[in-house]
């Protein structure tokens, strides 16, 4: 606990979005058993997340109207710190920045402890008594009935008593602005209860007074006559009401609910997708690219789809055992997270959801796997990524032509020139401020990423073969600093080439070191270096 909280240190806020994410994933629980058993949500059909403050006590409390958890939920959900996730939490801490990625190793709910000493948290379930959790961050806890009773009806409060460096929080534009920014695409009403100024006229007492003293100073002075003519009667309200400010308390509807993926494609900018991604992702970088579509036809549905910027710190980890995580909404209800059936393996790292008004609502899990609808929909989705993951490949193809005119020289003991038609040696010039950024390029960072799933692709996928095999990056005796396509090694051919060389090896340096390669470059031929094992199966 320790470790998460100073690891975490630099980027206490993260505790709003784990903690409204919860309540967001509590509400969806709800949505999904309410849609099949519609009783099971009683007197209470708001589905809402709360968020209030108490300044004294320096507390802040968030509410939601969700599942709510039993007393043994709250054991196990909440009170094994040394659940799997934490161990491999810290496992990838050490080996980088991860920083913000907690989330992401399902502990999201011990960033509480970044902000409070104390969280106490409030729960009813239907199938239970309402219970408190209560815990101080020092690997106790506390469960024990509500004295109170059932104050929730169902759902689960977390309040957190902040700690003296973190009690900015209870600033009411500081967590407005927070909860704006963590919560734009959580599908619920997120309310805040904010004090407002209002003016408003009120009765002054004081004015009456003072005005009806006057007027009978003045009955007894004679005066009446005058003041009727000069008209004293229009003024006497004026008087007697004056201008206050006043603190009013009110729920404010922080978020807007309409789910992005049912927008307009043209109404959303590139920084809401991005924002969406880090939303269901729990990630902390932007997306290398992402598409956004509807299908038609056999069955309809939209979905937006992410290739992340890196890797998962488990991407190869039980690989045979699992599939992409897309969220899988039926009109709008998150039936699961992790509906392996809509993508092959290979494409495990694409992120995204998929909402289809097509399906059944009322059919298990089971049940959905086996529906026909769901290959159909499969299919289209991965024609759809392998499209998406061909653009980001082309973007970089129309740049890199430029590139290669500045590298050429550097590299000639690798390019011999043989009066290859397609091989024109060019001036070597300096790299340009523009062409060293390229390196880093989008193409080139999904391929270090994921190129090994491409490569699985290739070897799994017989129907997206040819594809796939456009999308694949090897590096090459031409320039064994860059990696090329199977094209741009073709367009480079001697004309009595019929076949691409390659040379498989333990690493791309062991490769350029074997006497073989310097064979085949001393004939002109250009040879792939294949340093992965992966790359013989592949090809
Ligand atoms: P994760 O949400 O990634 O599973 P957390 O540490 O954030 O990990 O939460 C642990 C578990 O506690 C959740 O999986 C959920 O079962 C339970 N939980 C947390 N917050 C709530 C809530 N507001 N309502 C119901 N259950 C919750």
């Amino acid at each position: 606990m320790d470790i998460i909280i100073n690891s975490l240190y630099q980027n206490k806020e993260v505790f709003i979005r784990e903690i409204i994410s919860n309540a967001s994933d509590a509400l969806d629980k709800l949505r999904f058993v309410t849609v099949q058993n519609p009783e099971y949500l009683g007197e209470l059909k708001e589905f809402e997340i709360k968020i209030d403050f108490d300044y004294d006590a320096k507390t802040i409390s968030i509410t939601d109207t969700g599942i709510g958890m039993t007393k043994a939920e709250l054991i196990k959900n909440l009170g094994t710190v040394a659940k799997s996730g934490t161990t491999a939490f810290l496992e990838a801490m050490g080996k980088g920045d991860y920083m913000s990625m907690i989330g992401q190793f399902g502990v999201g709910f011990y960033s509480a402890f970044l902000v409070a000493n104390k969280v106490q948290v409030t729960s009813k379930s239907n199938d239970d008594k309402q219970h408190v959790w209560t815990s101080t961050a020092d690997a106790k806890f506390f469960v024990v009935e509500d004295p109170r009773g059932d104050t929730l009806t169902r759902g689960t409060r977390v309040t957190l008593f902040l700690k003296d460096d973190a009690v900015e929080f209870v600033e009411q534009d500081k967590i407005k602005n927070l909860v704006k920014k963590y919560s734009e695409f959580i599908n619920y009403p997120i309310y805040i209860y904010l004090s407002k100024e209002i003016r408003k006229e009120v009765e002054d007492d004081e004015a009456a007074a003072e005005a009806q003293a006057q007027s009978e100073i003045e009955q007894e002075e004679g005066f009446e006559i005058q003041e009727e003519e000069e008209g004293a009667e229009k003024e006497a309200p004026k008087k007697t009401t004056k201008t206050i400010t006043e603190q009013v308390w009110e729920w404010e509807l922080i978020n807007e609910v309409k789910a992005i993926w049912l927008r307009d494609r043209t109404e959303i900018t590139e920084q809401e997708y991005f924002d969406f991604y880090k939303t269901i992702t729990k990630d902390h970088e932007n997306p290398i690219g992402y598409t956004h579509f509807s299908a038609e036809g056999e069955i309809e549905f939209k979905s937006i789809l992410f290739v992340p910027g890196h890797a998962p710190y488990d991407l190869f980890e039980n690989y045979y055992g699992k599939s992409s995580a897309l969220k899988l909404y039926v009109r709008r209800v998150l039936i699961t997270e992790e509906f392996e059936e809509l993508m092959p393996r290979y494409l495990n790292f694409v992120k995204g959801v998929v909402d289809s008004d097509d399906l059944p609502l009322n059919v298990s899990r089971e049940q959905l796997q086996q529906l026909k609808m769901i290959k159909v929909m499969s299919k289209k989705l991965v024609r759809k990524t392998i499209e998406m993951l061909r653009k980001i490949a082309e973007d970089e193809d129309e740049d890199e032509d430029e590139w290669d005119e500045y590298e050429e020289g550097e590299f000639e003991e690798y390019t011999e020139d043989d009066g290859d038609e397609f091989d024109e040696p060019e001036e070597a010039s300096a790299p340009s401020e523009e062409g060293e950024n390229k390196e880093a390029s989008k193409y080139d960072l999904l391929w270090t990423n994921f190129g090994k799933n491409i490569k699985l692709g290739v070897i799994e996928d017989a129907s997206n073969r040819s594809k796939l095999a456009k999308l694949l990056r090897f590096y090459s005796t031409h320039n064994p600093e860059k990696l090329i396509s199977l094209d741009e090694y073709i367009s480079r051919m001697k004309t009595d080439q019929d076949t691409i060389y390659y040379l498989p090896g333990d690493s791309k340096d062991q490769i350029l070191k074997s006497p073989i390669l310097k064979i085949y470059q001393k004939r002109g031929y250009e040879v792939l270096l294949m340093g992965d094992p992966i790359d013989e199966f592949c090809v």
